[in-house]
């Protein structure tokens, strides 16, 4: 029998309701329960596939092929539960479902209302496939007030009602600023959130209270009399050093203990919160540092790169080292005498990309990593630059290009429009919807035994996530791997390229997939630990 915690935030967003969620999920976690984190977004795309990552950051990408919020990242790397298709809805997906629905006249001739049509929709994806978990939190994206929220709150408001008291409950997470001209932390915002959700007719059971500063006795007992919600129910959300932290402090705090009380559970094993406590230990007392340059287009915006700058951090948990970025717009490398910028880095990574702009840069930046034997590490759109640069100057393909980008003389990098996905043909075309077309999700790739990568992940195949249109030409196998370049994993059918490797260089490494997406502080992807291991022996050397 699932229990449902449903998390709404208030008074303004990026309060971190995300990791409050993931936080509170390992926390049960590590009291001995089976958790599952689900995300309902209630802007009207039908899923971030085709949202800009300014917009939105980044698109995490699941096992099963789903293009879901960076949230579900944060979730994954604290539970370690893999998310699926079915742990992220828009309100547009859901719109998609009800309007699919009434063309089939599945509503007998009936006016389709947001309630009950829309909510009931919420509902069901609500409650599906929640299986043999425990806990279900739920994640009420946007903020309480907003107008496009509302059908989620509404479909909540009922299924605690449907549950009972005893499988649902409420935790709001808001914030009280702190006024410096009157020198006080103002519990206002926080009453008038309440309010709005109370008017919606719930009632948080747990308040999440971030502030930048300990929140006194005289404001928690305001808040608790005002929001009636018990004292203890009053959790403070301090600000922290590291997000690994995050489990701990509210743990701390209490929070666990509340959200277990409104359940009416009072003997659940206490936590065992070891990993959080050995990780923030890592991070905090590093033996070294090491410097490393993300070369890409999103620069200005961290959030799009999010599971890649949590793997890199894990890659130095791995090493004992702390792990600088150095983030540089690919743009720069296009002029001349730019490679100064990357002079005193100790590793360069090239992450995913979309387009042509800045892509001549990013092949600057490889060229650099290799003549100066400089670890290099291609991730999907890295490994496509990583593929041309070796074409262009070391296998004579002066003309080597990707499509993406036009026709050209050696389409290194090409349209696929066929491949196999557990035995079946999948097909798509150079005109398909620019929604859901690329080759998602979790697919196989085997390892040449005698490989650097086959030595870094000990194991003959791997499955890894993919979120890509193009993919690097076989047809050039032998003409790259004679010039140094070495195809070292490849679909099981050895059409696809899924990793290129040099050997004859201290690390360069491109893969086709994502890695960053299923590392872990506890558990850190093989290819991060072993880049930064050999950012850490480069350091060694300047
Ligand atoms: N633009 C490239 C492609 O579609 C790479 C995508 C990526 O880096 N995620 O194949």
């Amino acid at each position: 029998m699932t229990r449902f915690i449903f998390i709404t935030g208030g008074v303004v967003s990026s309060l971190g309701k995300g990791l409050a969620s993931a936080a509170l999920g390992a926390l049960l976690q590590s009291r001995g329960y089976k958790v599952r984190l689900r995300k309902l977004d209630p802007y009207l795309n039908v899923d971030p596939g085709t949202m800009s990552p300014y917009q939105h950051g980044e698109v995490y990408v699941t096992d099963d092929g789903a293009e879901t919020d960076l949230d579900l990242g944060h979730y994954e790397r604290f539970t370690a539960v893999p998310a699926r298709r079915t742990d992220n809805v828009t309100s547009g997906r859901i719109y998609q479902t009800v309007i699919a629905r009434e063309r089939r006249g599945d509503y007998l001739g009936g006016t389709v209302q947001v309630i009950p049509h829309v909510t009931d929709a919420i509902k069901e994806f609500v409650l599906e496939g929640t299986g043999d978990a425990d806990f279900a939190l739920i994640e009420i994206g946007g903020t309480v007030g907003d107008i496009e929220s509302l059908p989620f709150l509404e479909a909540i408001r009922q299924l605690s009602n449907e549950l009972g008291r005893a499988r649902s409950m409420f935790v709001h997470l808001t914030l009280i600023p702190y006024v410096a001209a009157s020198g006080e932390l103002k519990t206002k915002p926080t009453q008038h959130s309440v309010k709005e959700l109370r008017s919606i007719g719930i009632q948080p059971d747990v308040l999440l209270v971030r502030s930048d500063r300990p929140i006194p006795t005289a404001e928690r007992d305001k808040i608790s009399l005002f929001c009636n919600v018990p004292k203890k129910a009053v959790i403070q959300g301090l600000d922290v050093e590291f997000i690994y932290e995050v489990p701990i402090r509210y743990h701390e705090e209490g929070l666990d203990d509340q959200v277990l009380a409104a359940f009416g559970i009072d003997d659940a094993p206490e936590p065992d919160l070891t990993r959080w406590v050995e990780i923030v230990e890592r991070l905090r007392a590093p033996e070294g540092e090491v410097k490393i340059a993300i070369v890409g287009k999103y620069t200005g915006l961290h959030d799009a790169y999010k599971s890649l700058v949590e793997a890199l951090t894990h890659g130095g948990i791995a090493n004992n080292v702390r792990v600088d970025l150095e983030w540089h717009d690919s743009e720069i490398f296009e002029g001349e005498e730019s490679a100064h910028h990357l002079e005193d880095v100790n590793g360069i990574l090239v992450p995913g990309g979309f387009g042509e702009r800045g892509s001549e840069g990013k092949i600057s930046a490889v060229t650099f990593a290799r003549e100066h034997r400089v670890p290099y590490f291609g991730i999907c759109f890295g490994m496509q630059m990583a593929v041309i640069e070796g074409a262009r100057n070391l296998a004579g393909l002066p003309g080597a290009g990707s499509t993406e980008f036009g026709p050209c003389q050696d389409p290194v990098v090409g349209l696929l429009t066929e491949w196999t996905r557990e035995g079946v043909r999948e097909v798509r075309t150079s005109n398909s919807h620019l929604g859901g077309t690329m080759r998602l999700g979790a697919y196989d790739c085997d390892l040449v035994k005698g490989s650097r990568v086959h030595d870094i992940y000990e194991c003959d195949t791997i499955s890894e996530r993919h979120r890509h249109r193009y993919e690097v030409n076989i047809n050039y196998r032998e003409r790259l791997e004679e010039a140094g370049l070495v195809f070292s994993g490849l679909s099981p059918d050895q059409t696809l390229p899924e990793i290129v490797e040099m050997p004859d260089h201290p690390w360069f490494l491109g893969v086709q997939f994502h890695p960053e997406l299923k590392s872990k502080p506890f558990e850190p992807h093989p290819l991060f630990a072993s880049f930064i291991k050999a950012a850490v022996e480069q350091s060694r050397l300047v």
